[in-house]
């Protein structure tokens, strides 16, 4: 059964690559737990609303994260490149003895002789693609399990690389799917010529269902909450004008766009408050939350 879930979620991937790679012969996947087993009818979005962590707007966002594997230069460009979404959702008020950023990620050491040592986000890097699963479909992975793959983070890669990499995996992780899926796109693909392509630059070569399911089809407006229609999304990847039928093309982006870095504070909001042992309270004095 395991196997069989490990090949459906290898099999369920949305394709994104690196700047280096413009063939596209590197891909990241987006994985699905059991639970939210991919089907192509299964409606999809620019974060899927079921996926996102749960949160309170009053308190910072923490999600654990530790590495199963790795040097500490693979280690290092993860959090290094994981604190840009970390500050993109930083609060525009500072309250003291609160945390500026509403998501923190908790690196924490990996022991696999503690048996409490357990992480919402689990990385391993190995030769091979990128993935993540989305959101808090991490939690219904196995603890000895990555949820978090790296495939091209070493010293020969371009800084540039390493951080799209980076930025685009947290942004599964916390809940992003695809931009070119977003239920906004109308991306008028040249279809017979997409699965030529990704036939001849995938290794093994895309099937065309799996071009269907990680190209063509778009998440539903019901279960996502999204912003408009972004090309400059981490979340995006290149489209070659030969892929379109009226040469539609998007660049490789490596960085969070000015809408992601909004977008973000608008699916994890954070009005931060001044805590103490019972309350917090806003900048005036007055409670907004007690125990
Ligand atoms: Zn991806």
């Amino acid at each position: 059964m395991k196997i069989l879930i490990f090949t459906l979620a290898l099999f369920a991937i949305i394709s994104c690559t690196d700047k280096k790679s413009e063939d596209q012969s590197r891909l990241c996947t987006e994985l699905y737990s059991d639970d939210l087993q991919w089907s192509p009818i299964q409606p999809k979005g620019a974060v899927v609303k079921k996926s996102l962590w749960p949160h309170s707007v009053h308190f910072p966002l923490r999600i654990t994260v530790k590495f199963l594997n790795g040097t500490e230069f693979q280690k290092n460009k993860v959090r290094e490149y994981a604190k840009l979404w970390t500050q993109a959702s930083a609060s525009g008020v500072e309250y003291k003895f609160h945390e500026k950023n509403k998501i923190n990620f908790r690196f924490i050491p990996y022991d696999v002789t503690t048996s409490g040592n357990v992480a919402d986000i689990r990385i391993l890097f190995r030769e091979g693609g990128s993935s993540s699963y989305i959101g808090i479909d991490c939690k219904s992975i196995p603890q000895d399990k990555p949820t978090m793959f790296f495939g091209w983070i070493n010293e020969n890669e371009s800084e540039e690389s390493i951080k799209q990499v980076v930025l685009h995996e947290f942004g599964h992780a916390l809940g992003f799917i695809h931009e070119h899926q977003h239920p906004g796109a109308n991306i008028p693909w040249n279809k017979e010529k997409v699965y030529e392509y990704y036939k001849n630059t995938q290794s093994p070569p895309w099937s065309k269902e799996m071009v269907d399911n990680n190209i063509f089809y778009r998440y539903s407006v019901n279960t996502t909450n999204y912003s408009n229609y972004d090309p400059k999304s981490i979340m995006h990847y290149s489209i070659p004008s030969f892929l379109t039928l009226d040469g539609y093309s998007t660049p490789w982006n490596s960085d969070l766009s000015p809408v992601d870095k909004s977008f973000i504070k608008q699916i994890y909001p954070y009005h931060p408050c001044f805590v103490n042992e019972t309350c917090c309270y806003d900048k005036n004095g007055k409670p907004i939350l007690c125990h």
